[in-house]
C-alpha cells in the first residue's frame, strides 16, 4: 500500500516517528552514515579514532569473518590479497562490463561461470559485490546503531547519478542484505544540493562538482519546485586524490632515483611512500612547503610544484565540466551554484579553478567528505515526516490528469508514480479562433471524469486565435517532494502561461482511496462503453466542423447536387450524434466519409491541375 500521510497527528506514521531513518554515503573510497537531530543532519563518529569516514574497505579474516573499515585499511599492506576496495565499481557489473576495472584492482575477481555478475574470490569463496557491500553498510548500521542506543531499520542510500538500474538495484539489495528497508535511493549531487538547502527557492540550475578518491563526477541539476532533474553529467571513473598521491610518488621516485635505492624497491615501501604523499597533499591545504622524512630520506614537496604536477588531471576535470554543460545545451552563466563535493575538493588549486571555469565563488562550507551523507539524512527526515509542513507522499496513490474533449479523463501521471516528479503532454484547441482553455485536473482511475475526483482548474487564457489544432499547449504535471501538485499550461507559440498549485491527497483518506481504485475495477466494461461513446461524438463533431471548412471553401467547384446529398449526410450524423448508440454514430460517419471522400480527391485534382498550368490557385 502506498504510504501516504494526509494528517500526520493521526496518520500512522505519526507512531513511527520515533525511529530515526538514517542517511547514507556508500562511497568508493570512503562511507559514512549521518542522521537529523534537533533539525540538524550530523554524521556519525567512530567512537575509536574519533572519525566520521569509515574506509570503503574489508579484510577477511581467516576464522572470524570481515572487518571494515580503518582496520581493514591497514591490512592492505600487511595482507593485500585477502583485502578488498573499490568494491562499488564492480557493483551491478557483469564480466562483460569489466575489462578496465579488472587490471586496477589488486585482488581475484573471477568468472565462476555461474552467472554473469562479476564476483570476488577471498579465501577460497566468492562474494558478490552486493555481499561485500552489505558487509560496510551492516558496518555503519552497527555505529549509528551504538550512538542512537537503539536499531535502526530504514535507510535513505545515494548514488552517482550515471548509476544505472541494475546498479541501482544492487544497492539496494546491499541495503537489505544488511537489515535495512531502503526507502529511497538517491542521487549523490542531489544529496550534496539538498545538505546546502538549495531546492526549496525557484528554479535553479546548479553544477556539483565531485572529486574523490578515485573517480571524478559532474552533474548539471536543475532545481525545480523541490524536484531534481539530472540535465547532465560527465566525469571520469579512473581520476581522482589517488592520482594526485601518485604524481607526487613518480616526482620523488625521479628527484631522489628511488628506482636505485633497495629500501624503496619492495611493496609496504610503495605503500608507506603513497601514504607519504598523501600526507604531503593534505599538508598543502593550510601550508606552502612540506618536508619529512622517510627511511632516510629527506622527501620535500612546494605547493607550487604540487600544483604544477596535478595541473594536467585537473585540466582534464574541466573539460568534463565543459562538456557537460555543452550536452545540457548551457553556458557557464547558466549556473546559478557550484556545489563542491568530494575530499579531493579540498585542494586550493582545484577550487581556484573551478571557480575561474563557472566565475562563481564555489560552494564549500560544508565538509566534501561529508556533504552526501548529510544530505540524504535530511532526505531520510523528511521522508520520516519530521520536516515542518511537510506532506509525505512517497507514490501518487491515484493517477493524476486533465479532463479532454468530451469528458474524457486524460492521465498525466499514472498511479504509483515515484515522487517528486514531472510529466508533461501537449495539447491543442478544438475549435478555430478558441481564445480561452480551461485546464481541469483530475484524480482517480475512471476513464469519465465525472467519476474521478476534481482536485482543481483554471483557464489559459489569451491564446492568440489560431485555427483549430494549430495552438501548442503544453501541460506540465510537477509533483514535489512534499506532494504538492503544480500544473502548469503554455502556449508554446505565444509563450502566454498560466499554473495552480493543488494539494492532490489532501482531504482522502486510505478508505475513499481503496474505494476509488476498487470503482475503476468494477466499472472497467462500462468505462470502457461510455469512452468509445465519447470518442465517436469526437469524431462526429471533428467530422462535421470539417466538412463545414470544405463546403465553404469549395463553393464555386461544388454542384448542387452534391452540396445538397453532403449537407444532408452532414445532418443525419448530427442526429446520430445527439444520441448515445455509439455504432449508429460510426455508421453515420462512415457515410458521410463514403460519399465526400472522393468528391475531395476531384477537388483536389481540380486544384492541382490549376497549379500546374500557372494559375494562382
Ligand atoms: P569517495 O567519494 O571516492 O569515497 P572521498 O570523497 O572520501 O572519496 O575522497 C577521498 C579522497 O580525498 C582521497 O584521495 C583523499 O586523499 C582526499 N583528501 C581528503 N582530504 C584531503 C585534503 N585535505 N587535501 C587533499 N585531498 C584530500
Ligand atoms: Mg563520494
Amino acid at each position: 500500500m502506498a504510504r501516504i500521510s494526509i494528517d500526520l497527528k493521526n496518520g500512522d506514521l505519526a507512531n513511527q516517528a520515533s525511529e530515526t531513518i538514517i542517511g547514507i554515503d556508500l562511497g568508493t573510497t570512503n562511507s559514512l552514515v549521518a542522521y537529523v537531530i534537533e533539525g540538524k543532519a550530523v554524521a556519525v563518529k567512530d567512537n575509536k579514532n574519533n572519525k566520521t569516514l569509515v574506509p570503503s574497505i574489508l579484510h577477511l579474516k581467516e576464522e572470524s569473518g570481515f572487518v571494515v573499515g580503518a582496520e581493514a585499511h591497514e591490512m592492505l599492506v600487511t595482507d593485500p590479497a585477502n583485502t578488498i576496495y573499490s568494491v562499488k565499481r564492480l557493483l551491478g557489473k557483469s564480466y562483460h562490463d569489466l575489462e578496465s576495472v579488472q587490471t586496477i584492482l589488486g585482488y581475484e575477481v573471477i568468472d565462476d561461470g555461474s552467472e554473469s555478475l562479476v564476483k570476488i574470490k577471498v579465501r577460497n569463496k566468492f562474494y558478490t559485490p552486493t555481499e561485500l557491500s552489505a558487509e560496510i553498510l551492516k558496518a555503519l548500521k552497527i555505529r549509528v546503531e551504538a550512538e542512537l542506543g537503539s536499531t535502526v531499520s530504514k535507510a535513505v542510500i545515494t548514488v552517482p547519478a550515471y548509476f544505472n538500474d541494475a546498479q541501482r538495484q544492487a544497492t539496494r539489495d546491499a541495503g537489505k542484505l544488511a537489515g535495512l528497508d531502503v526507502l529511497r535511493i538517491i542521487n549523490e549531487p542531489t544529496a550534496a544540493s539538498l545538505a546546502y538547502g538549495l531546492g526549496q527557492k525557484d528554479e535553479q540550475i546548479i553544477a556539483v562538482y565531485d572529486l574523490g578518491g578515485g573517480t571524478f563526477d559532474i552533474s548539471i541539476l536543475q532545481i525545480q519546485d523541490g524536484v531534481f532533474e539530472v540535465l547532465a553529467t560527465n566525469g571520469d571513473t579512473f581520476l581522482g586524490g589517488d592520482d594526485f598521491d601518485r604524481l607526487i610518488v613518480d616526482f620523488w621516485r625521479k628527484e631522489y632515483q628511488l628506482s636505485d635505492s633497495k629500501i624503496f624497491s619492495g611493496k609496504s615501501a610503495g605503500q608507506r611512500l603513497r601514504l607519504l604523499a598523501e600526507k604531503a597533499k593534505k599538508h598543502f591545504s593550510s601550508e606552502n612547503t612540506f618536508q619529512s622524512n622517510l627511511d632516510g630520506t629527506e622527501f620535500m614537496l612546494t605547493k607550487q610544484q604540487f600544483e604544477q604536477l596535478i595541473t594536467p588531471l585537473v585540466d582534464k576535470t574541466i573539460d568534463c565540466c565543459r562538456q557537460a554543460l555543452s550536452d545540457a545545451k548551457l553556458e557557464t552563466k547558466d549556473i546559478q551554484h557550484i556545489v563542491m563535493v568530494g575530499g579531493s575538493t579540498r585542494v586550493d588549486f582545484v577550487k581556484q579553478r573551478v571557480g575561474a571555469f563557472f566565475k562563481k565563488t564555489v560552494y564549500d562550507n560544508i565538509d566534501p567528505d561529508e556533504v552526501v551523507a548529510l544530505g540524504a539524512a535530511i532526505q531520510a527526515d523528511i521522508l520520516a515526516g519530521n520536516q515542518k509542513d511537510v506532506l509525505l507522499l512517497d507514490i501518487t496513490p491515484l493517477s493524476l490528469g486533465i479532463e479532454t474533449m468530451g469528458g474524457l479523463m486524460d492521465t498525466i501521471i499514472p498511479r504509483n508514480t515515484k515522487v517528486p516528479s514531472k510529466a508533461g503532454r501537449q495539447y491543442t484547441t478544438s475549435i478555430d479562433g478558441q481564445k480561452n482553455l480551461k485546464i481541469a485536473v483530475f484524480q482517480g482511475e475512471r476513464d469519465l471524469v465525472t467519476n474521478n475526483r476534481k482536485l482543481g482548474e483554471f483557464v489559459l487564457r489569451n491564446i492568440p486565435p489560431m485555427p483549430a489544432g494549430l495552438p501548442k499547449i503544453e501541460v506540465q504535471f510537477i509533483i514535489n517532494a512534499d506532494g504538492i501538485l503544480k500544473v502548469k499550461a503554455k502556449e508554446l507559440r505565444s509563450g502566454t502561461e498560466q499554473a495552480i498549485d493543488i494539494k492532490p491527497t489532501y482531504g482522502i483518506s486510505e478508505e475513499d482511496m481503496g474505494r476509488m481504485l476498487l470503482d475503476s475495477i468494477q466499472n472497467a466494461s462500462s468505462d470502457m462503453a461510455a469512452r468509445a461513446i465519447l470518442e465517436a461524438k469526437n469524431e462526429a463533431n471533428h467530422i462535421l466542423l470539417s466538412t463545414d471548412k470544405f463546403l465553404e471553401q469549395n463553393d464555386s467547384v461544388l454542384s448542387d447536387l452534391e452540396i445538397e446529398e453532403i449537407r444532408s449526410l452532414q445532418s443525419n450524423l448530427k442526429s446520430a450524434s445527439d444520441g448515445n448508440d455509439k455504432d449508429l454514430i460510426n455508421s453515420a460517419i462512415q457515410q458521410l466519409n463514403d460519399y465526400s471522400a472522393p468528391i475531395a480527391h476531384k477537388v483536389m485534382d481540380l486544384v492541382i491541375r490549376k497549379a500546374m498550368k500557372g494559375q494562382k490557385v
